[in-house]
């Protein structure tokens, strides 16, 4: 494995022509300690003006992946918490008692208060005090829980959803690894194994040269779509790819037939991009294919203050 990756080699034990994984699961610590590592770069003095706009925010989310790291590290999930959160994953969050089901489930509300705690030292004691204090509301908690995993992320508190959604998502990731119960996959638009909406597509290096992936913006596993088609709508014909120089490996693909684009990172160009730290940065590229017309598909965990 690279020093810089948390994408696991492939497998050359396997006999033949080698067979594409429909899943790869991240080696999480590695990929923490990476998106930190990438956010805390961010706020370096050299770089340019308009991302030092929001450095507090970066150095913000960098303490804030270092916290999921130490919870993966020190606090590892129990099975009986990973086949709860993979029926309500496998349920794709339909569940009319959502909200008291996750009520009951103390994983993911024990992760927002390790990541308060872990916080704390870095906040303002106005609003380290006000995260502490949503643990003492979990039923509305629980709510605002369940209405970012069905996907109303416009219905959360912005400043209350990227604490939350790294909580759930550090409980999920560990939840989902190594999932082997999974169907649809390879045309799946949302994630196959927690039905989350995809960070963005990626397409691979090294051993697997030129293979698109989708990765998940809540457990982070990268699911394998052929490339040339829609991750949308399916239509192979009317793909265009929109960058702000040739062969830039931060790329959007967008599609006639249904208006909808993606990030597209060429990690096969650049195998030092990380997607959410970099989705971050390069909202220009977005806003210009947006004014094209077309529409975001996918999305970004950190960004709910846009
Ligand atoms: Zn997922
Ligand atoms: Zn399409």
């Amino acid at each position: 494995m690279r020093a810089d990756s948390d994408i696991v080699p492939l497998d050359k034990r396997a006999p033949g022509v080698a067979a594409i994984e429909p899943l790869i699961f991240p080696d999480l610590e590695r990929l923490y300690a990476r998106r930190a590592a990438k956010l805390r770069a961010l706020t370096n003095e050299d770089q340019e003006d308009y991302i030092l706009l929001n450095k507090e925010y970066f150095l913000f989310l960098s303490h804030l992946v270092d916290g999921q790291k130490e919870i993966v590290l020190q606090s590892p999930l129990s099975a009986a918490d990973v086949a709860t959160i993979r029926a309500l994953a496998a349920d794709r969050y339909g569940d009319e008692r959502l909200t008291e089901r996750l009520e009951a489930l103390t994983a993911w509300q024990t992760a927002y208060a390790q990541l308060v705690e872990y916080l704390t030292p870095h906040l303002k004691p106005s609003i380290a005090s006000d995260f502490a204090a949503d643990l003492e509301r979990l039923d509305v908690l629980s709510g605002q829980a369940a209405l970012l995993l069905r996907g109303a992320y416009d219905q959360v508190d912005a400043g209350q959803a990227v604490l939350l959604w790294a909580a759930l998502s550090v409980c999920w990731a560990q939840a989902m690894r190594q999932h082997d119960g999974v169907d649809g996959i390879g045309h799946a638009t949302h994630c196959p194994c927690c039905g989350a909406l995809p960070v963005a597509s990626l397409v691979l290096g090294g051993d697997r040269e030129g293979l698109r992936y989708l990765q998940c913006s809540l457990c982070e596993t990268r699911w394998h779509r052929v490339r040339g088609v829609c991750v949308n709508c399916h239509s192979p014909a009317e793909i265009q790819y929109y960058m702000l120089y040739e062969k830039s490996p931060v790329q959007a693909e967008a599609c006639d037939a249904c208006n909808t684009f993606i990030k597209m990172f060429r990690l096969d160009y650049d195998p030092e991009l990380e997607a959410v730290s970099q989705n971050l940065i390069d909202q220009f590229l977005d806003s210009l294919v947006e004014q094209e017309g077309f529409v975001r598909l996918g999305f970004s965990p950190f960004s709910f203050h846009e």
